[in-house]
């Protein structure tokens, strides 16, 4: 007899919003959070929210809860439970295991400094000294570069031809797990099929396309929205202390995200609730009509 569970089928589609706790959700972060969510509940896929707590330095206490909290009072609900990445260590160390015994991985001692001197982009010069853990960071034997891909908004991105070739990193010096190494390694857990976010992200995704290869996993599609950004033009964040969002009064930010993202909200809507603003955009939500790399100056 079949048993039941394996009944349970999978959407087709299923996103997810990834933020780290390093600080509150501000505008910015709404923006990316509002697109992967609408991007799912329009295709009625599932969306799910995954914290990215695997730097404890660059982490704010209470932050975690707090992005949910305004996650939840912006209308935007995650499908299944919260993956933290900080509970998935293990995971991360058995993908670096395997990649050690396959020998697509080794150890490097070069600094900052180092990598710096010629020029910021690293060069193979760990790659045959058979250097011992400690004290190494690990590097991924590159032999899938990614020279470019397509980007379901942003066309064809072609990737510096260097920067796509390099050794990068997979486990951090000082023990950390790099995030390029988490967040393929979860995506792929997630069933992830594709990836909305910033464009702050469009050129780390080569580097998770490599991995997917070196993984022999199908990778996720992309959509990367542009990034709002400071009348100084810098790109809103929380190493940059962009304002947060108002957990209280969320609608003015919710029609200012969906105007950002190109939607053609109407005036009435404005007045609505949270639910009614939401419900508005998954009807009406058109992904064809995000500015590709308009940016608002706030
Ligand atoms: N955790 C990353 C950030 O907050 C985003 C990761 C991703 O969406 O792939 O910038
Ligand atoms: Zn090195």
């Amino acid at each position: 007899m079949v048993s039941s569970h394996s009944l349970i089928k999978r959407p087709l589609y299923r996103g997810r919003f990834a933020p780290s706790p390093s600080g509150l959700l501000h505008f910015g972060s709404l923006i990316a959070a509002l697109a992967s969510f609408l991007q799912a509940k329009s295709k009625q896929g599932q969306w799910l929210v995954r914290i990215e707590d695997i730097d404890p330095p660059r982490e704010k206490l209470g932050a975690s809860d707090a992005i949910l909290k305004t996650l939840d009072a912006y209308g935007l609900h995650w499908d299944e439970q919260v993956l933290y990445q900080s509970k998935q260590a293990e995971k991360y160390r058995a993908l670096l295991k395997d990649l050690n015994n396959r020998q697509l991985s080794y150890y490097c001692q070069c600094t900052r400094a180092d990598i710096k001197k010629i020029g910021g982009i690293y060069q193979g010069h760990c790659a045959n000294l058979q250097l011992n853990a400690e004290g190494s960071a690990t590097r991924l034997r590159n032999q899938h570069p990614v020279l470019s891909f397509n980007d379901e908004l942003q066309g064809k991105v072609v990737v510096k031809e260097q920067l796509a070739k390099e050794d990068f990193i997979i486990h951090r010096k000082d023990g950390l797990f790099a995030y390029q190494l988490a967040v393929v390694s979860d995506d792929i857990e997630q069933g992830i099929t594709q990836v909305v976010r910033g464009c702050d992200l469009l050129e780390p995704t080569a580097r998770q396309l490599t991995l997917y290869s070196v993984l022999n996993q199908p990778p996720p599609s992309y959509l990367h929205v542009p990034l709002a950004v400071t009348s100084e033009g810098f790109k809103l964040s929380k190493q940059n202390c962009a304002p947060a969002i108002d957990d209280t009064n969320p609608q003015p930010a919710l029609i200012a995200a969906l105007r950002f993202l190109g939607q053609n909200v109407p005036k009435d809507i404005e007045q609505g609730s949270v639910e009614e603003i939401i419900d508005w955009a998954i009807t009406h939500w058109d992904s064809k009509s995000i500015p590709k790399t308009t940016e608002i100056v706030l």
